[in-house]
């Protein structure tokens, strides 16, 4: 090693970067115990039909609340726990969880669509699709009923389309549908959108924020729209805040919405309690 290599190498360490190493270090080693130590909770935000203004589903969040560390967002603790791989029984453990919800949801009457977010760790393992069919087996879930929702992120899906797209197909085929989560953040071909077997696109955060505001950002929400539909695809746009972004979508044909002008991830008691509410641009 040069003395210009080790000289840089020297700088590399910073105080700033060692604390940051050492919180990925600790977030690592209590995230090895949090499933035994019982710490995960899932939390369910309402993704809210456009036209009828009610709730139609949610999506399963992980929530994290360590004993030394208190509560980790999941844009801390997710990126450890696929580098690791403890995302594997950690999402196992998110998918039977939600499950068990869906069916109790189910017992109740509500008939809710559920989603919950897959690493694409999970999807590449050779054991996935046995797994959530014996999840769905063992929770009552009726995958035929099509109530599950896998939601991809598409820089994951293009990783290995054309395996995934087999995958997917075969997961599809049994009954559950796919979902892309996070569009537009990809920088990927549009073209991989006819080969893969997805049902709904989810509107990144990023392109909604300012939908109101910013003409490029509204031509851009309308354009993946048209392009969804004339795919039959369905559109969920995330991240909601204002009354006035829900008036804009609703008017540019978007199909559902999330965001915090409704609910963020609740608990699923209080989840129960949102339900039933009509959620329209007026009242909201
Ligand atoms: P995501 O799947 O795109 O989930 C949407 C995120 O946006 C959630 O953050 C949600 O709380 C947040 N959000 C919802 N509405 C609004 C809003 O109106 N404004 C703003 N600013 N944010 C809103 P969260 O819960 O912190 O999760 C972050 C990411 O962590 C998720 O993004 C997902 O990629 C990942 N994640 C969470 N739970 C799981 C899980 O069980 N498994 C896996 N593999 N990833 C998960
Ligand atoms: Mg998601
Ligand atoms: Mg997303
Ligand atoms: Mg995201």
């Amino acid at each position: 090693i040069s003395q210009r290599e080790a000289g840089s190498t020297y700088r590399f360490y910073t105080p700033e970067i060692n604390t940051r190493a050492l919180e990925r270090f600790e977030i690592e080693q209590e995230l090895r115990h949090a499933l035994e130590r019982n710490e995960f909770i899932v939390h369910y935000q309402p993704v809210v039909d456009m036209n009828t203004g009610t709730i139609t589903g949610c999506e399963a969040l992980l929530r994290w609340n360590n004993q030394t560390l208190g509560a980790v967002s999941p844009g801390r603790f997710i990126p450890v726990a696929e580098e690791t791989d403890l995302i594997v029984p950690i999402g196992e453990w998110v998918l039977q969880t939600a499950c068990e919800q869906g069916r109790r949801w189910h017992e109740q009457g509500l008939n809710l669509r559920l989603a919950v977010n897959i690493s694409a760790k999970q999807l590449r393992r050779a054991e996935f699709p046995d797994t959530v069919l014996t999840i769905l087996r063992n929770t009552g879930v009726d995958p035929a009923s099509s109530s599950l929702t896998m939601e991809i992120t598409e820089s994951e899906l293009m990783e290995d389309a054309e395996g995934t797209a087999k995958l997917l197909k075969n997961l599809q085929a049994r009954g559950l549908s796919i979902s892309i989560d996070d569009f537009g953040t990809g920088y990927s071909s549009l073209s991989y959108l006819k080969r893969l077997p997805v049902d709904t696109l989810k509107i990144d955060i990023s392109f909604i924020r300012d939908i109101t505001r910013s003409h490029d950002d509204a031509a851009i929400v309308k354009a993946i729209i048209a392009l969804a539909h004339s795919l039959d695809m369905k559109v969920v746009a995330e991240g909601v805040e204002t009354r006035e972004q829900f008036t804009a979508l609703r008017a540019i044909g978007c199909d559902a919405a999330q965001g915090f002008l409704f609910s963020p991830a609740v608990l699923a008691a209080d989840f129960e309690k949102l339900n039933g509410r009509c959620f329209t641009p007026q009242l909201s």
